[in-house]
């Protein structure tokens, strides 16, 4: 019996998150047992070039030796307390700077972030709706699954069964860079949205990048209407310059949320902004949150150990966008040579690649113009030249610091291999 063949008998669709199932693409899963820098080992004893990096965590490669060494010393110390660490503070001092923000709380997932930030954005300006964006993903909370992005998008369910009407009516979603549809539902529901929460550079139905003038809006709108401004970073925090992508905007948001990179590859979340809203959190104030593994000695030192390196070494940020710029280059020319009808879209070190015949690819709308059978055949004709890309059209691939000048040519030439096979 296959491991797959075991799995399915006892997981729910033999997987632990929708997107690794491979569906949309057509595949089984490919079961994995070890990782080292930008290399990923299956079970069955193939290897293969990584550009998922576990959906951003592994921006340093898998098992850089100096952080396992470190990680290692670590298990002598102690797993988890329960209690109060030094860790935690040090953590604390060091994301706070990174992402001027004053105060931030950690959680144990992306989800768990989102999650508490729209807890903390009712509670603080006790208004109950909230708005989001079609096609962006913030976790699997019930009020964040309407018109969701990424597995919800791969698998026909971007609202999911299981929200209740009431938590669907809550949540108001308009079109991402649509700054009008914005205003009118501010003015429609007049002083009953606590919140405006947003991937600013929306990863997850593939990379779709704001205009700026659409972010600097969001913020006028929310200060007009006095809500609070989310920007969920779990993707891009840390993933293209040290902290948060808003700088690049010049815009601010009330508060963020985190996830992955800060993990250094363990079970981390964050959430953080002003004193001002933070100190509306349980035991200060009646906004309760809470966790028995949260601020997790090990997860932190682990996670603190990745963003020491991101900080000491700004010159892996301008590899990550050499690379990713040379993907696009390299994909593009390789679609333009072929006639094939397509576009890649990037911000920095985040990458898409769709199929198919688009204007611009600024919404939701535009991206489901994309042809998701061709993505299946590339993804498929991809792994059997031996590179994992992201399994589903709407997501971003990802890079690392252990990937090379030679392995960003190889892939350019393999996606030629792949594109004049399958067209
Ligand atoms: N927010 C964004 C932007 C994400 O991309 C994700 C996951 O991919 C989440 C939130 C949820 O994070 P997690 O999967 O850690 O719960």
């Amino acid at each position: 019996m296959t491991l797959f063949d075991r799995a399915k008998k006892v997981i729910p669709g033999g997987v632990n998150s929708p997107v690794r199932a491979f569906g949309s693409v057509h595949m089984d899963p490919i079961f994995f047992n070890k990782a080292k820098g930008c290399h990923l080992y299956s079970t069955d004893g193939k290897e293969y070039i990584d550009y998922i990096c576990s959906w951003g965590p592994m921006i340093l490669g898998h098992g850089r030796e100096d952080l396992v060494k470190k990680a290692q010393g670590y298990l002598d110390e102690v797993l988890t307390l329960g209690l109060p660490s030094d860790v935690e503070v040090t953590m604390a001092e060091t994301f706070t700077r990174a992402t001027k923000t004053d105060m931030v709380r950690m959680v144990n997932s992306g989800t768990e972030a989102t999650m508490s930030a729209i807890r903390l954005a009712r509670g603080y300006t006790g208004r109950n709706k909230i708005i989001k964006f079609e096609g962006c993903y913030h976790g699997h909370s019930d009020g964040l699954l309407v018109k969701s992005g990424s597995g919800t998008l791969t698998y026909y369910a971007p609202t999911s069964l299981g929200v209740p009407q009431g938590t669907i009516q809550d949540t108001i979603v308009c079109r991402y860079n649509d700054l009008a549809d914005v205003r009118e539902k501010f003015d429609q529901f007049k002083d009953q949205i606590a919140c405006i929460i947003i991937e600013p550079i929306a990863g997850n139905m593939g990379v779709v990048i704001p205009d700026k003038e659409f972010l600097q809006g969001l913020r006028r709108l929310c200060d007009d209407n006095k809500a609070l401004l989310i920007f969920d970073e779990v993707i891009t925090g840390f993933r293209t310059r040290y902290g948060s992508v808003g700088d690049y905007f010049d815009v601010k948001a009330d508060l963020y949320t985190y996830g992955k990179i800060i993990g250094g590859g363990l079970p981390v979340g964050a959430f953080a902004g002003s004193r001002e809203i933070m100190e509306k959190l349980s035991p200060l104030g009646g906004v309760y949150q809470a966790g028995t593994l949260s601020g997790n000695p090990l997860a932190m030192k682990i996670g603190l150990d990745t963003l020491k390196v991101l900080e000491a070494h700004p010159e892996i940020y301008e590899k990550l966008d050499r690379f990713a710029y040379e993907l696009d280059q390299g994909f593009s020319k390789n679609l333009s040579d072929l006639g094939i009808p397509g576009k890649v879209t990037r911000f920095h070190s985040m990458l898409s690649l769709f199929f198919g015949e688009f204007d611009q690819i600024k919404s939701f709308d535009d991206v489901q113009k994309a042809d998701t059978e061709l993505y299946a055949k590339y993804f498929q004709g991809m792994v059997k030249e031996g590179f994992i890309m992201a399994p589903a059209q709407f997501e971003a691939i990802f890079l690392s610091d252990a990937h090379t000048e030679d392995i960003i040519e190889k892939t350019i030439q393999a996606n030629r291999r792949v594109l004049e096979d399958i067209c």
